[in-house]
């Protein structure tokens, strides 16, 4: 009877993913046991790297599809793109709701952006997309994605980019990494269709594009925050600045929730390299910040100042803008939606397409940006904005 209504359960949420798994770990003992480990997992150097360093990372996604719907499209991919931007430059809008007490050991910008790869290993100009047919169903935790001979596609020189196969994957899990250090050929993320991006083929709970954050931070030396001990609280994350947590957390807990006697505050279930739900997951600390730009520096040193190979710089960010109050009476406020913009070029016409004012902005240092037309006439404008190549329009209306 049980088993009948659980089945009842499953099939009446086929949009909702049941349990949330990260094969990480599972595929680090499996590749030790094979002997194609060269060392234990990569160690942490103590050096601490210049903390407002930029990398941007080139990023090819493979799309390995038996199906249609497997076939996951440009705008879901850019979705994902974005998340990883605004998640690794601690932009994410939903930092808000991390509890007081983690506030202050947030990251900030974790310093590390990510951009579809422009230019292919042969030179050529790309999308930063491969598109496979697969006859392979489903993929376990196996690797058999990452080559051509068996069902996937082989990775992009993965001293060069970070290499993401998305495809169907076995046995509720949601994706996997590679930690630094491993064999050439696989190195990279894989992540389920299912729990990729924000649009198209995700399913709720995991519908925010943050299987992809925790995965490129195993990629980037970060491991589980809890320190896959399974329950033991004296296993370690090997990051000062997260508590000792006793196992995984799931769905969406209430602060506080305590473990290993981490009190008042508890798990920083906030944390990306939790298990939390998409939706309940903010934050990076510092002490993450260091240990994975000292994983660039020690294990990616050719992913530095690739920024060439990619589409611009922010591409993927959100600049756009609200106008306020509207009308106005010539005096007003322009508020960025998503981020400081790194410069910006306003414009305003009147309706005859005539510019009446042209203002070069650099170096802001908050999203909001105070205007004072002076004495232009009442009537219809529009204000025209441009950053990182991206054109944003607002009309405004003055009235005195
Ligand atoms: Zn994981």
């Amino acid at each position: 009877m049980i088993r009948i209504w659980l089945l009842f359960l499953i099939l009446s949420l086929p949009h909702e993913l049941l349990a949330q798994q990260c094969g990480t770990n599972t595929i680090h003992k499996m590749l030790q046991q094979k002997g194609l480990w060269p060392q234990n997992k990569a160690s942490h150097n103590t050096t601490s790297w210049p903390t407002d360093s930029i990398y941007t990372i080139p990023v090819v996604i493979h799309v390995i599809y038996a199906t249609n719907a497997q076939n996951v499209q440009d705008l879901q991919i850019e979705s994902q793109v974005e998340v990883l931007n605004e998640d690794y430059a601690g932009l994410n809008l939903d930092a808000i709701l991390i509890p007081q007490p983690f506030k202050q050991f947030k990251s900030g910008d974790v310093g590390i952006r990510f951009c579809l790869a422009s230019v292919d290993p042969q030179n050529n100009p790309t999308t930063g997309i491969t598109r496979t047919f697969t006859q392979v169903n489903s993929f376990a935790l196996n690797d058999e994605m990452k080559y051509a001979t068996t069902g996937g596609h082989d990775a992009w020189p993965t001293d060069k980019y970070l290499n993401i196969w998305v495809c169907n994957l076995d046995g509720n899990v949601l994706g996997y990494a590679q930690y630094p250090g491993g064999p050439p050929e696989t190195d990279g993320v894989v992540i389920y269709y299912k729990a990729f991006g924000k649009n198209g083929t995700a399913a709720k709970p995991y519908n925010k594009g943050r299987t992809a954050t925790h995965e490129v931070g195993h990629w980037l030396n970060l491991q589980h925050i809890w320190g896959d001990d399974g329950n033991a609280c004296n296993g370690s994350d090997e990051v000062a600045d997260t508590p000792n947590q006793a196992n995984s957390s799931s769905g969406c807990p209430v602060f506080p929730s305590i473990s290993c006697n981490n009190g008042p505050h508890g798990d920083m279930y906030v944390n990306y390299m939790d298990y939390t739900n998409d939706s309940c997951m903010f934050m990076f600390t510092q002490g993450q910040k260091e240990r994975m730009q000292t994983a660039i520096e020690n294990y990616r040193p050719l992913m530095k100042n690739t920024s060439t190979n990619c589409a611009p710089l922010y591409q993927t960010i959100d600049y756009s803008t609200t106008i306020i109050p509207n009308p106005s009476t010539g005096r007003f406020m322009i508020k960025f939606k998503n981020a400081i913009p790194p410069t910006c070029l306003l414009q305003m016409f009147d309706l005859t397409g005539k510019t009446i004012y042209s203002y070069q902005v650099s170096g802001l240092e908050s999203r909001y940006l105070n205007i004072d037309l002076g004495n232009v006439s009442n009537g219809l404008y529009f204000l025209k904005t441009e950053i990182a190549g991206k054109t944003y329009v607002n009309k405004l209306m003055v009235f005195r």
